[in-house]
């Protein structure tokens, strides 16, 4: 639109200048004529110059310049006090005028016979035109002021409309993107904008319904198959260390049991994540949450993951470790955290081919942390913000099992502990999830 505006100013300033300097000529040539004919009839040349006085105006270093020309043209001198060169007062004395414009002047020269075959006389009149130079500076500042005026009108009213109608649009696509897996019951706020917009809202809404239920339905069906495959595991495990203290440790069953207790713990780790995937957001037991020291939720992690298997290294590095054991407190919901806490660090020794993985405790600012260091196979910077998205695995996790469910699910408990789960990572070097929980104890001396 801007470029249309400027195309037109300048088409309609180069008009109105062209009006303007065929007008000077206009008042040249007449200027021009008067002179031709008062020179021609000497006896009324007064007449003429009155005539000339009262009709035109005068006009800004207004010069004339009289020339006679003999019947038959030849052997013509132009002086050279003239202004223009030759060419100039031939196309006059041949066309009978002739215009230029040079340096701000403008130039007539006109030539007239007396009668038909006569001697000539050939008059060059120059001038400048003051007040059309001042009318075409006035006409440009108006004509750019009038633009820019346009442009700023124009900008306004295009952030205004496209704010409008794509304000919410920023607003769905920015939703739609929040939405995943464990928030499937969001909706899109109803925005009374633009009908089409709320139709829009609309059918996505109705789709996340749809996909909700369908979502429902399968997270049903695993939770009820989980719940089936719960029970028979812990006999088997419950069995299987009865047997093991039945037998002598040179015994060589006792290593067939031991491999049964372990893998049923893993069975029941990832049957414990895909109940807790299952659950919906508000069917967390409320009388499961207690405040306990983080130190030893970790105690029970240690349990559970040596119980999946006895060459896990945990080493926990107390360097860190505060001086008021109090400040470790943290009101938590023990079977999720450990839950949470367990997927990194087994993610640890996945991803490290089974390494050393290394714990770090810390307390400060009224938060509690705790780093799991691994020196494994680590993460792309580009990927590092997405390995929280259910069933995203990163690109370079081919050679290990997995299907991108621990870490969305250890994000979604620490979220519900109002904590969070921080990566900092090099490909090839190794990983480091930072747990951070809001302290009970500061909570408690608020
Ligand atoms: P899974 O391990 O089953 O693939 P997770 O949800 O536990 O799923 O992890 C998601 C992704 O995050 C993994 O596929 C992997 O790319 C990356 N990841 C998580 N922890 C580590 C780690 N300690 N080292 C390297 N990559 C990791």
């Amino acid at each position: 639109m801007a470029l249309i505006l400027l195309g037109i100013n300048l088409v309609m300033y180069s008009m109105s200048s062209g009006y303007r300097q065929y007008n000077f000529f206009l008042s040249l040539e007449n200027s021009s004529t008067i002179v031709a004919s008062a020179v021609l009839q000497q006896e009324k040349a007064e007449d003429y110059y009155a005539v000339k006085n009262s009709i035109l105006q005068h006009l800004a270093d207004e010069e004339e310049y009289i020339l006679r020309i003999n019947k038959d043209r030849s052997n013509i001198e132009f002086p050279a006090s003239l202004p223009l060169n030759e060419a100039f007062y031939w196309e006059a004395i041949r066309n009978g005028i002739a215009k230029h414009y040079e340096n701000g002047v403008h130039y007539v020269g006109l030539y007239k016979e007396h009668a038909a075959g006569e001697d000539g006389i050939l008059v060059v009149s120059s001038a400048r035109d003051v007040d059309g130079d001042a009318y075409r500076k006035r006409l440009k500042t108006t004509l750019a002021l009038a633009f820019l005026a346009a442009v700023f009108v124009m900008t306004l009213t295009t952030v205004f409309f496209s704010k409008r109608m794509f304000g919410p649009m920023v607003k769905i696509i920015k939703k739609v993107n929040s939405i995943n897996a464990f928030n499937l019951n969001d909706r899109l706020e109803k925005e009374h904008s633009l009908e089409e917009i709320g139709e829009l809202q609309d059918t996505l809404n109705g789709m996340l319904q749809r996909i909700e239920t369908a979502f429902k339905a399968q997270q049903d069906y695993v939770s009820n198959i989980s719940h089936s495959l719960r029970t028979p595991l812990t006999i088997i495990a419950g069995e299987a260390e009865i047997a093991l203290s039945q037998l002598e440790k040179e015994h060589k069953a006792t290593y067939s049991l031991q491999m049964i207790m372990q893998e049923t713990e893993k069975l029941k780790h990832i049957i414990n994540v895909l109940l807790e995937l299952a659950r919906s957001e508000n069917n967390t037991q409320a009388n499961a949450w207690r405040v306990l020291r983080l130190d030893e939720v970790l105690e029970s992690v240690k349990e559970i993951i040596y119980k999946m298997d006895s060459r896990y290294k945990l080493k926990i590095d107390f360097s860190n470790f505060p001086e008021n054991d109090s400040m470790l407190y943290v009101s938590c919901n023990e079977h999720l955290l450990s839950l949470a806490i367990c997927n990194i660090i087994l993610n640890g020794f996945k991803y490290s081919d089974n390494q050393d993985v290394r714990l770090k405790l810390h307390a400060a600012d009224n938060e509690v942390k705790l780093q799991v260091i691994d020196s494994g196979i680590g993460i792309a910077p580009s990927e590092q913000d997405k390995i929280f998205n259910p069933y995203y695995r990163g690109s370079n996790t081919f050679d290990y099992e997995g299907f991108g469910v621990g870490l969305p699910l250890a994000m979604k408990i620490l979220e519900m502990h109002k904590g969070t789960i921080r990566v900092s990572s090099k490909v090839g070097k190794g990983t480091k999830m930072e747990v951070v929980l809001p302290a009970a104890y500061a909570q408690q001396h608020v």
